[in-house]
């Protein structure tokens, strides 16, 4: 039996009990048994941490840089085992395993090089002889919380700043798939960096994350999962004055005007509603069509949806592969039943599909006639279902585009400059696409949102820096 153990001040430790991470292309092959922390080893994990933060914080930011470098190479040199492994324990496809991957390995890199820069301000006081220097200082031991969906780029993007600006991480990645992470935890830990800086705790939310959450020890908590959870933790986090930064959910919304260009417009409605398996917080759901277009969209969307192929997630030639578990593929189907019974019509898809290995296959679902009002149009469902709403002009669809509680990722496909400039002003999210797909974002540029979707500065890029470090002022007499 392969067990994987958690990682506490440089050692590899057994938790009371395991969990076993399925691959939900073949629930009959186990990726691994994963340990699991009680509150008793998080609080060792944390304890390592606060230990290691003095000289974590005041060590060569060339050494760090060093580290990161390594972390990133290995990542890229090993894209395609770590890509596959990805595949087999997530489900996204392995050239989408691969993807992903990449980006953790680039995050690293691009972190490396951040370390380095980290820049402060110089300013004259407004009192005679007297200067004034504003820098920027890590914030001690930060607390990385991640979710299923991007098992090695959500806790690569938290993690590589993190380190970066000279704090120490306790990394409780989702129980769903320990295993991306735990691989890239191995990889942390012959990089260099010493013992107690980086720490993986893993182990279910309610008790693991929960305790990370709480301990005292830990100054500030970064946080990636569904708008529930991120409530309660920010509530947490105020309680104890914590730092503390959310990412959230999204039902971001995809324009189509009439004067889009309609083969592409298919394509990336597509890419952004059904890829990765509908499983991305920047998936859209809501895809807003104009009055003139609306019939060749629909006719030209169920002729491509016909030629998906959804299937195991390591074989070849597949577009789609299953949902991640039991739980996310009963709440995608009550969905699709939800959708009808609110009198949206089920235009293809939506049923479970059967493959040569027992998984959690289910046809991409694309319903019309919908309207905003409807629970598939305004709650997050986190799968491969999505509606369309028609309406008559691009005022109406920036309207409906904006009538949700969530704010992260707005897109546009039209061949109109004004309608574009207008809708990048206008939209009410954080990231705004045109002639994109909604998902499918830079490493070294802000990602985040606004409204229930995020809360807190953003992650990535330079910005990483709001979050993972404190601003100080310093005066000093000439
Ligand atoms: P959850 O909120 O269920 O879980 C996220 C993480 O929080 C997991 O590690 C989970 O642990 C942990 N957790 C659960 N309960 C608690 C708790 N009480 N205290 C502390 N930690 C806890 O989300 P999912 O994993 O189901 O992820 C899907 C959600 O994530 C979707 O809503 C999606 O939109 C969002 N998401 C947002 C992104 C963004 O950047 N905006 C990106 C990716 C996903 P465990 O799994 O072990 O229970």
């Amino acid at each position: 039996m392969n067990t994987f153990n958690n990682l506490i001040n440089g050692e590899w430790i057994a938790g009371n009990s395991q969990s076993p991470n399925h691959n939900p292309s073949n629930l009959a092959d186990i990726v691994g048994h994963y340990t699991q922390a009680d509150a008793a080893q998080l609080d060792l994990a944390v304890q390592a941490a606060q230990a290691a933060f003095p000289a974590w914080r005041n060590g060569s930011i060339q050494a760090r840089s060093d580290a990161l470098d390594k972390i990133g190479s290995e990542i890229l040199a090993r894209k395609e085992e770590l890509g596959t492994l990805l595949a087999r324990e997530e489900g996204k496809t392995q050239p989408e395993g691969m993807g992903e991957v990449t980006r953790a390995g680039q995050i690293f890199k691009f972190f490396a090089g951040e370390c380095l820069r980290l820049a402060g301000e110089t300013l004259p006081s407004v009192r005679p002889n007297i200067g004034v220097e504003i820098t920027r200082e890590p914030v001690g031991v930060v607390g990385l919380i991640t979710p299923w969906n991007f098992p090695i780029a959500i806790p690569a993007w938290k993690i590589a700043p993190a380190l970066a600006f000279g704090n120490c991480v306790v990394l409780k990645p989702a129980d769903l798939v320990p295993g991306s992470a735990w691989a890239l935890a191995e990889i942390i830990s012959r990089s260099g960096i010493p013992a107690g800086v980086f720490n993986l705790v893993m182990g279910p939310g309610r008790v693991t994350g929960e305790a990370l959450v709480n301990h005292p020890g830990v100054d500030a908590i970064s946080f990636t999962g569904s708008v529930g959870v991120g409530r309660r933790i920010a509530q947490t986090c105020a309680q104890n004055l914590k730092k503390v930064q959310l990412e959230m959910g999204g039902k971001n919304p995809q324009v189509i005007l009439d004067d889009a260009d309609l083969a592409q417009a298919v394509e990336l409605s597509v890419q952004s509603c059904f890829y990765a398996t509908g499983q991305r917080c920047t998936a859209s759901s809501r895809l807003i069509v104009t009055d003139r277009i609306y019939p060749e969209f629909i006719a030209a969307m169920q002729r491509r949806m016909a030629a998906i192929q959804v299937g195991d997630a390591c074989q070849a030639g597949i577009d789609i592969g299953p949902v991640v578990s039991q739980a996310q593929l009963e709440q995608d189907l009550s969905y699709v039943e939800i959708g009808q019974a609110e009198g949206a019509s089920l235009l293809i898809g939506g049923e479970r599909l059967s493959r040569a290995t027992d998984g959690y296959f289910m046809a991409p679902a694309l319903f019309v006639d919908s309207t905003p009002a409807m629970r598939i149009n305004r709650e997050e469902i986190f799968g491969p279902v999505a509606s369309v709403i028609r309406v008559k002009d691009y005022e109406q669809a920036l309207a409906v585009a904006n009538d949700t509680p969530f704010g992260l990722s707005a897109g546009i496909a039209t061949t109109s400059l004004k309608y574009a400039t207008h809708f990048k002003r206008h939209a009410q999210a954080g990231m705004v696409m045109v002639n994109l797909p909604t998902a499918g974002v830079d490493y070294h540029v802000p990602f985040g949102g606004r409204k229930g979707s995020s809360y807190g500065p953003r992650e990535q890029g330079r910005y990483a820096a709001e979050f993972y470090t404190m601003v100080k002022t310093a005066y000093t007499l000439a």
